[in-house]
């Protein structure tokens, strides 16, 4: 087909208000609850959604907050992470993560990835730790979906007495041998932002814990450092789960398992379609279970592939274009693997997320497909 005959499609990378297609009763529904019930913060929504949610993954503990930020935030102060501590993690994930740190006080001292998971290098995080002692805990994060190597990054930790935090904020339901993510380490951590594969109508986060005996101080922390009211324990923030989302997502939580085996099922397709266009495909680790937040290729030539792909009306993100460390707020000031980031730094101009959403059509990925196929 010709350049001028070829019709353009309009496919976006994300499309996060395409589940009311079919939901809409159902939230109007439960938005009209909230309305009607005169009760707006931390009711009987968002204890129904915590519990529905700590039962649907096995958790000890769920406590709903304002979003997956003061998610790490409040995992972090439960903790007893303060002022001056040093806190490890990737530098190749949604800035968030490191502004969390920051936002106690504490700093990021950045660990590499494995090229191929883009998820924390176990090796990197053990010369890190040995080279820095003041770090007081990692922060492991289950990037695109794509569980992270627990069972290696828990051994290390565990070798240096310091707390895991896993951040989940693009891997509800992902599994790694059996284990739903966020079930493995001391406190984990999940974001309900709108493209999430659990999203609400706005903000909204989440903190789960292993250890019952964690909940109540996490519970306080989110609400003034409250035990009881009007009285801090000690001093806490304003990061509450509001009853409007949470009602919201208690409607989307029953469909998360099959909205997630369908990302699954448009990624074999992407897997099935695309080799031999000179990308290198997602890879999931032995034991795994991708829930496919993103569908990640590398590609040499990415800008010029995503400008063509854009031209053809497909829209493709980069998630993320510079990793934080190399980013204006923390670049030249932040410590890192002695070794450097050799991995975070090359896949930075290689990785493009293409269209991916539950409501992403078979037509349309066998477009996206046949798209890239005719660009090589
Ligand atoms: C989205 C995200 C966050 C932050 O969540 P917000 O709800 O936007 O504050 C943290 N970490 C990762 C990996 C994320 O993708």
């Amino acid at each position: 087909m010709s350049e001028s005959t070829r019709t353009k499609s309009n496919i976006p990378q994300a499309l996060p208000g395409a589940f009311l297609a079919q939901q809409r009763e159902e939230v109007l529904a439960a938005v009209t609850r909230v309305l009607d019930s005169g009760w707006y913060i931390l009711g009987a929504e968002v204890q129904a959604f915590e519990t529905e949610f700590a039962r649907m993954f096995g958790y000890a503990g769920a406590i709903g907050v304002g979003s997956g930020t003061d998610a790490i935030v409040l995992a972090l102060r439960s903790l007893d992470i303060r002022e001056g501590d040093y806190v490890a993690t990737v530098s190749h994930t949604a800035v968030a993560t490191v502004a969390a740190i920051e936002m106690i006080g504490a700093s990021p001292v950045f660990v590499d990835i494995e090229a191929d998971s883009f998820t924390i290098d176990s090796e990197s995080l053990a010369r890190t730790l040995e080279a820095y002692p003041q770090i007081k805990a990692v922060i492991a994060v289950h990037l695109y979906g794509n569980p992270a190597d627990m069972p290696s990054i828990l051994q290390v930790a565990k070798k240096h007495g310091i707390p895991v935090v896993e951040d989940c904020a693009q891997a509800h339901g992902a599994q790694i041998n059996g284990f739903f993510v966020g079930s493995m380490a001391d406190v984990a951590t999940f974001s309900f932002y709108p493209t999430k594969n659990l999203g609400a109508i706005g903000d909204g986060g989440m903190v789960v814990v292993r250890d019952p005996e964690r909940i109540p101080k996490v519970r306080a922390l989110r609400e003034y450092g409250w035990m009881s009211r009007y009285i801090s324990q000690f001093p806490g923030i304003n990061s509450r789960l509001d009853e409007l989302q949470a009602a919201i997502l208690r409607v989307r939580l029953p469909h998360l398992e099959a909205a997630n085996l369908r990302r699954a099922k448009l990624a074999s397709a992407y897997d099935a379609g695309l080799p031999g266009c000179g990308l290198t495909l997602p890879v999931v680790r032995a034991g795994g279970t991708h829930v496919y937040h993103q569908y990640v290729v590398r590609c040499s030539v990415r800008d010029l592939l995503q400008s063509r792909l854009k031209e053809s009306g497909i829209g493709t993100n980069i998630h993320y274009p510079v990793p934080v460390h190399l980013q204006p707020a923390y670049a030249s000031r932040c410590g890192m693997d002695p070794h450097g980031l050799g991995a975070t730094e090359a896949i930075a101009a290689e990785i493009l997320s293409l269209p991916m959403y539950p409501e992403l059509t078979d037509t349309a990925v066998e477009e996206i497909v046949n798209t890239i196929r005719n660009l090589v």
